[in-house]
């Protein structure tokens, strides 16, 4: 059986306790690796080694650190089939998807950031009468880097780029449900020749390593995305502690299809924006908000295309949703199926395990799901599901659209349909969302705010955002 290790000092090694954790195929539904289950001990091995490495990466000019992370990019393209392929088993995710999107996204954002620490600037405020005020940035110390198991490499680089590009030192940990391309990744940064303790990985349990990291004194910016109830907690340890805090959390993105929108690029869009990599996509909109007159047939021509979509094998070019990423989260999906049931909402399509043949026969499946008739105050339509699920609810103004967008405790992002230049304006502007998409979806540009209003988050990513918050600024005033 395949073991992953933990990535601390430039080596990869076993965790203190000797211990491992069960690695699950969820396409399969069977244990395939064993990942190191480290804790405070690891952590600690970790932050020393990134407090060491630390005074050196620091000063180290940008065009430096920026040779060796393109370095690291430029292998994780070599290795892009492998790492696609591996990112596949790990989650459960069509393997078209993660060669496309998560493999190709994890070295745009090394590149990204890598090249962007170059033109990295800071303010000066001169007032002609008697003084010269100039910002200095310095890069803060060790950060700490959380990611989750929806998007694994792809999230985890997108914290580690512009924090290592920053001059800050990382002890990192993946998602315990998707540990393998952060293993794999730890190889291709001792290729690349990272220097020991720039980078470290600690493989393990939230509560354990994660806990640990964001507990840890010498650990003083935490970069997390997950789930808002993780983040409440990981507030909760880091405020007394004044720790810098970048949170990414969960979402329960509208989708609000106007009657003059561009009906074909809406439904096809919003097929994708529904049930991309099987719905687990933090910016999925899963509440659809369609303008009474144009319902019914967007109800009909959804449904259509829903129930066309191929639910299978995730090595297999032609599916369309693979595997959950594992059984506890299959069921907790499935479980909101039930509740709206009992909200009184109406299944039109889905809403069941599937159960494929051959090896795929304990894998994690279900049919994509289209629920209506539902209240938006409802349980279903307040949770984030983060499945294949989603609601159709019709609105009878643009007022009434916008009230029930702005109806959940959430504000990631929202994406609308029409193709009046005005109203798409109007509504983007009262939408209380990070992220609006206008006519489209997921269309990123990294150098754009990236985050999440009210109970979505805490600060944004993207751009000089993120080199703003791994570096903290400082003031000098020169009397003249
Ligand atoms: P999660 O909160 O359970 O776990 C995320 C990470 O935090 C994992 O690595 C986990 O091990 C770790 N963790 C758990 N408890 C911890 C603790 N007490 N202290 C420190 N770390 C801890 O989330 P998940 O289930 O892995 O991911 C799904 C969630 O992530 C969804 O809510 C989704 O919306 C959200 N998400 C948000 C974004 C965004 O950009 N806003 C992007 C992707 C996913």
């Amino acid at each position: 059986m395949q073991k992953f290790f933990n990535y601390i000092n430039g080596k990869l090694i076993e965790p203190h306790s000797g211990k491992y954790l069960d690695n699950y195929n969820p396409a399969e539904g069977k244990i395939y690796s064993l990942v190191p289950d480290s804790d405070e001990s690891d952590v600690d091995q970790a932050v020393t080694a990134a407090s060491v490495a630390f005074p050196l990466w620091s000063v180290l000019p940008a065009e430096e650190r920026m040779k060796i992370l393109l370095k690291v990019a430029d292998l994780i393209d070599h290795d892009l089939s492998k790492l696609a392929l591996a990112e596949s088993i790990d989650n459960g995710k069509p393997m078209k998807l993660a060669r496309s999107l998560d493999i190709p996204r994890a070295s745009a954002n090394i590149r990204f950031y890598a090249t962007a620490a170059m033109h990295f600037a800071t303010d000066a405020h001169v007032n002609e009468e008697d003084s010269v005020n100039y910002t200095t940035r310095m890069p803060i110390g060790v950060a700490g880097c959380i990611s989750p198991w929806n998007l694994p490499l792809y999230l985890f680089t997108w914290k580690i780029a512009p924090a290592l590009a920053a001059g800050c030192t990382v002890v990192a940990k993946p998602s315990e449900l998707t540990p393998m391309t952060a293993f794999l990744f730890s190889k291709l940064c001792i290729e690349a020749g990272l220097p020991p303790g720039v980078l470290n990985i600690v493989h393990g349990l939230g509560g354990k390593v994660g806990q640990a990291i964001v507990e840890h004194p010498q650990v003083p910016v935490i970069s997390f995305t997950g789930g808002t109830v993780t983040g409440k907690k990981i507030a909760a340890t880091a405020a007394p502690m004044f720790k810098k805090l970048s949170l990414e959390l969960g979402g329960k993105n509208p989708n609000i299809i106007l009657a003059d929108c561009d009906f074909e690029q809406a439904v096809k869009t919003s097929i994708l924006s529904s049930f991309a990599n099987q719905g687990e996509i933090c910016l999925c909109g899963s509440r659809i908000l369609v303008e009474r007159s144009l319902f019914d047939k967007f109800v009909t021509e959804f449904v259509k295309r829903t129930k066309e979509l191929k639910v299978g094998d995730p090595q297999n070019e032609l599916t369309d949703l693979g595997a959950l990423v594992s059984e506890a989260h299959l069921h907790k999906v499935l479980s909101y199926v039930n509740l709206a049931k009992e909200e009184g909402g109406k299944i039109l399509t889905g809403g069941n395990p599937i159960k494929l043949e051959g090896h795929l026969s304990s894998g994690y499946y279900m049919e994509p799901t289209v629920i209506v008739d539902l209240d938006e105050k409802c349980r279903t339509n307040q949770e984030e599901i983060f499945g294949p699920v989603v609601t159709i609810m019709p609105f009878e103004t643009e007022a009434h659209a916008i009230e029930l967008a702005n109806s959940t405790p959430y504000g990631l992002s929202a994406t609308i349909w029409t193709e009046n230049l005005k109203r798409a304006h109007r509504v983007s502007h009262q939408v209380k969302s990070g992220i609006i998409w206008v006519n489209c979806w997921l269309h990123r540009d990294l150098r754009t705010p990236f985050g999440g209003m009210k109970q979505s988050g805490v600060g944004r990513e993207g751009g000089w955002e993120a080199l703003r918050f791994f570096t903290e600024a400082k003031n000098v005033c020169v009397k003249l």
